[in-house]
């Protein structure tokens, strides 16, 4: 036995060679045998079943046929140049038809010669077709096969140098050739194999390449997707727990002065019930004299910002410095103006660090920051910059995380010897799943409550053809003194259109409401900053009563005086991005209405997605059916930061596999903190043997 044949370079591997090996990393991420052996077929072809062309239905999606080949030939021109073959199996004819490779294909396929030809089946002219199919040609040998046949996913390249779908499988049938059960360690311990019934390792990994039928390939899937799961989940919470363990933070002792003077005297109204919770963790984090690192997920509105702010006074009172950190300039000013105004009565010196903060005041705050002078400095990801350097910063709180990395999180964790208390704030709620998955190395705090006297935001979904009647709402509200906004999609493709749409949106709303009473502010983010920001306080001090805007105004900002949130070709936003804009309306005790004005013709996902605006209001709930219709590959934030590159897991459907995985995992831990029982030392040394190829040792 080699012990270490898994970590050879792949050029090794029988059949592939340097030239091969090169496209093999680039294409597919695959260096070494070990990486082979972890890249799974996406789908198996069943060579038991083999259809008849004369069975092919509309209903039909794959199918396996034998059929000989009649005729090949080229045909069209240009875009259109294609190759057609046409294949007979006794019972009825088919075409194949290929656009690309023309040549090689035509080569390869010989009048009178028989292939297996698979691939998805399509109707034209009530003729079976199949485009692209795969194809094997028939010789005597090929009998039939009891397995399932893998195939491999594949791109162009990799098919260019012969690496399709069906050659990968023939590098896999290789490997599995020079390796054998002694070169795959067990990594789960033997209680959870038992207790969950899984299949072994290397028994599942060669099930899961060849299986030997149906259920076998069933069971070397669960126990992947249990093991990725697992481990994942593992790993998250020995960060958390070594940090617990380990972490050196500072010790907040003292609810001091500036706490008492602010909770008692400045505080503008009763905290809520989970504001006075979530406090309390906080405050039991920051004085337990490790560092804390929190995530904190409340409903838009929950009141979150004064959370923020309670803490970072209590690390003033300790004689820290403490940092806001928001991901736009709009929402960063936002903070500073609210933090000053509930401040205004207090010694406490707050300041504000953006990309447009001018050379000479950026000279004083960094100043301010080095000398202590600053307790709190609010900004955007100027803040991370390296040339900001804090005299004692303590605590750091990044509002609406999700558009944070992983990395920038990592980054303030270094401003300090020390690394700072982190506090992380999302702009919605996550779904549960996801926070188990993706955010197990934080402790988390939910803000389930909303402040009192809010009364539901009403949201009714209307067509353009229902302009009419909304515009008249929207002056009849006007007309009663409120404010109403606007909202305008950005198309990313293209900032032209972006602008040119506003634009268009701004002159049709200003046509609605000619009279000289009536004033609009625009606010988009191609907008020089003073301007967006003089915009921007013409309507928070009422000066306009009309915000037409793209959705640069997305997050955090706060009027309440505005009940009314028209937004324009609704269907075009995604359920996050829709309850957060409401979410700027319902701010004050009137009450507010949120129209959801979409296209006549409205795709089947989007009609879902408008539906769930206008049957509720609670961010919990939106988030859970978001990924639920988007699938968790694309939820935003997690996508860039690699955290749920599952490769055979999926949150969603395998939930509760997630959630027993997770319950496995505390129990474990619980018992055998540093992994030293005889059971659990597979596992300690699969982690340490995966250390430094995880996104998580990156921020250890
Ligand atoms: P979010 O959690 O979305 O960031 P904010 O912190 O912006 O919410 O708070 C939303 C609004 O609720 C603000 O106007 C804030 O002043 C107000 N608010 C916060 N806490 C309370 C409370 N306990 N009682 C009443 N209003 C509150
Ligand atoms: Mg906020």
């Amino acid at each position: 036995m080699n012990p270490d044949i898994l970590n050879t370079p792949i050029e090794y591997l029988k059949g592939v060679g340097p030239v091969k090996a090169d496209i093999l990393k680039k294409e597919a991420g695959i260096f070494t045998f070990d990486d082979l052996l972890h890249y799974f077929p996406f789908r198996y072809i069943d060579r038991t079943r083999i259809t008849t062309i004369k069975e092919l239905a509309h209903t039909t999606e794959y199918a396996l046929i034998t059929g000989k080949i009649i005729t090949t030939e080229v045909l069209g021109v240009k875009r259109s140049r294609r190759l057609v073959a046409t294949i007979t199996d006794g019972t009825g004819y088919m075409e194949l038809v290929w656009f690309q490779g023309i040549y090689f294909i035509e080569k390869m396929l010989h009048p009178g010669d028989t292939f297996q030809i698979f691939g998805k089946v399509t109707f034209f002219m009530d003729k079976p077709q199949m485009s692209h199919p795969e194809l094997q040609k028939v010789t005597t040998d090929s009998g039939p096969k009891d397995y399932l046949e893998p195939v491999y996913p594949s791109t162009e390249k990799l098919k260019m140098r012969h690496l399709g779908g069906r050659q990968i499988a023939a590098l896999t049938s290789a490997l599995f050739q020079q390796i054998s059960e002694k070169d795959i360690n067990e990594n789960l311990p033997q209680s959870l194999i038992q207790q969950f019934k899984l299949m072994g390792r290397w028994e599942a990994l060669r099930q899961i390449h060849f299986p030997k039928d149906k259920a076998s390939h069933d069971q070397s899937v669960r126990r992947l997707k249990f093991e990725e799961l697992f481990l994942a989940q593992l790993s998250m919470a020995m960060v958390r727990l070594r940090r617990h363990q380990q972490s050196k933070g500072f010790v907040f002792e003292t609810v001091g002065e500036y706490f008492n003077e602010f909770y008692n005297h400045q505080l503008p109204f009763m905290l809520t019930g989970a504001q006075k919770k979530v406090l309390k963790e906080i405050r039991k984090d920051l004085g337990i004299g490790r560092q804390m690192n929190r995530l904190l997920q409340g409903d838009v509105g929950s009141g979150k910002t004064l959370v923020a702010l309670l803490s970072m006074l209590i690390a003033a009172d300790n004689g820290y410095q403490s940092c806001l950190m928001a991901p736009t300039e709009i929402l960063a000013r936002q903070h500073y103006d609210s933090l000053t105004s509930l401040l205004k009565n207090m010694p406490v010196k707050v300041d504000l660090l953006t990309g447009s903060t001018s050379a000479k005041e950026r000279k004083e705050i960094l100043q301010g920051c080095l000398d202590g002078s600053i307790h709190i400095l609010t900004g955007t990801h100027a803040l991370i910059e390296d040339t900001v350097k804090f005299n004692n910063l303590g605590l750091a709180i990044i509002d609406e995380q999700h558009r944070f990395g992983v990395e920038q999180r990592a980054k303030l964790w270094r401003k300090n010897k020390i690394a700072p208390h982190i506090l992380v704030m999302t702009a919605t709620p996550i779904p549960r799943t996801l926070t188990l998955a993706a955010y197990g190395d934080m402790d988390y705090s939910v803000m389930d409550e909303l402040p009192p006297g809010r009364t539901p935001v009403m949201t009714v979904h209307r067509s353009a053809y229902h302009r009419n009647e909304v515009m008249h709402f929207v002056r009849s509200e006007i007309d009663k003194g409120r404010q109403a906004y606007f909202i305008y999609p950005l198309i990313e493709e293209s900032a032209k259109m972006d602008y040119e749409n506003l634009m268009k949106g701004y002159e049709e709303v200003k046509s609605y409401f000619p009279e000289p009473q009536y004033w609009i502010s625009m606010v988009h983010g191609k907008q020089k900053s003073e301007l967006k920001q003089t915009n921007m306080d013409r309507f928070v001090t009422g000066d306009t009563q009309i915000m037409v805007s793209t959705t640069v105004i997305e997050v955090g900002v706060n009027v309440p005086n505005a009940t009314v949130m028209v937004i324009e070709s609704a269907e075009r936003f995604g359920l996050p991005q829709l309850h957060q804009l409401r979410g700027r309306v319902g701010r004050g005790s009137e009450k507010s209405y949120c129209i959801l004005l979409s296209g006549l013709k409205v795709s089947e996902d989007a009609k879902q997605r408008l539906s769930i605006m206008c049957e509720t209001n609670d961010g919990f709930k939106i988030a859970e059916k978001d990924l639920e219709l988007r699938g968790p590959g694309d939820i935003e934030g997690t996508r860039q930061s690699g955290l749920l590159n599952f490769k055979v897991a999926n949150i969603l459907e395998d939930k509760n596999i997630l959630q027993a995985a997770h319950d496995s995992v505390e129990e474990l831990l619980a018992n055998d903190p540093e992994l030293s029982n005889p059971d659990n030392t597979c596992l300690r040394s699969y982690l340490l043997q995966k250390k430094g190829k995880t996104v998580w040792s990156k921020i250890l």
